[in-house]
């Protein structure tokens, strides 16, 4: 899939639509998700122009992939969600539901979570 420069997140990521911005480094930007699934629910994405996953850990430098992994890590530290568990979750294409096509994890928190199961 090419990537679409007017996504929503792109668009975030070039500070054209406003978000709730929670953590940003050289490699990601972390903010509230608009229609929140847990009492934490944070998204955390890449500031290149990759799609999804696949797409990311075909093509992003190594320092990107371990800037990106870092910063969910930091991310869930600052929300205060490690102690207790939480969820990192990332829709992929069709089949997976994904709505916005430039790559984001999900951080969910904050309560017991369902199971995963598809
Ligand atoms: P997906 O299904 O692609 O994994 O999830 C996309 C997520 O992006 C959804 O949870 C949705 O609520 C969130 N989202 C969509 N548009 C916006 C927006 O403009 N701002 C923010 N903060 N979140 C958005």
């Amino acid at each position: 899939m090419t990537y679409d420069p007017n996504n929503i997140f792109a668009r975030i990521l070039r500070g054209e639509i406003p978000c709730k911005k929670v953590y940003e480094d050289d490699f990601a930007l972390a903010f509230h998700d608009i229609n929140p699934q847990a009492p934490v629910h944070i998204l955390v994405i890449p500031k290149g122009a990759y799609v999804s996953a696949d797409d990311f850990t075909a093509k992003a430098s190594d320092a990107e992939i371990v800037g990106l992994i870092r910063a969910i890590g930091t991310v869930a530290r600052q929300a205060g969600v490690t102690a207790d568990g939480w969820r990192l979750l990332s829709n992929i294409g069709v089949n997976g539901h994904q709505e916005v096509p430039h790559l984001h994890f999900h951080i969910f928190g904050g309560r017991q979570l369902g199971h995963m199961l598809p």
